[in-house]
């Protein structure tokens, strides 16, 4: 068998991506980030978000 680059690749994250924290939940490792972390990160995002709608604003 020489298909040795064909791993299953299974990526699981144990550890958030923001703080480096112990993932614990399932969900969490699937998310590759913690409860917490996923708020204020959801909270980053939609803030990032409304800075490319103002962007969008600003252009037309
Ligand atoms: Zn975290």
């Amino acid at each position: 068998m020489a298909d040795t680059d064909e791993r299953p690749t299974v990526k699981l994250v144990v550890h958030c991506r923001r703080c480096h924290g112990w993932l614990l939940s399932p969900r969490s490792i699937a998310e590759g980030i913690g409860p917490t972390c996923a708020i204020r990160e959801r909270a980053e995002q939609r803030a990032a978000a409304a800075g490319e709608w103002a962007l969008f604003d600003i252009a037309a």
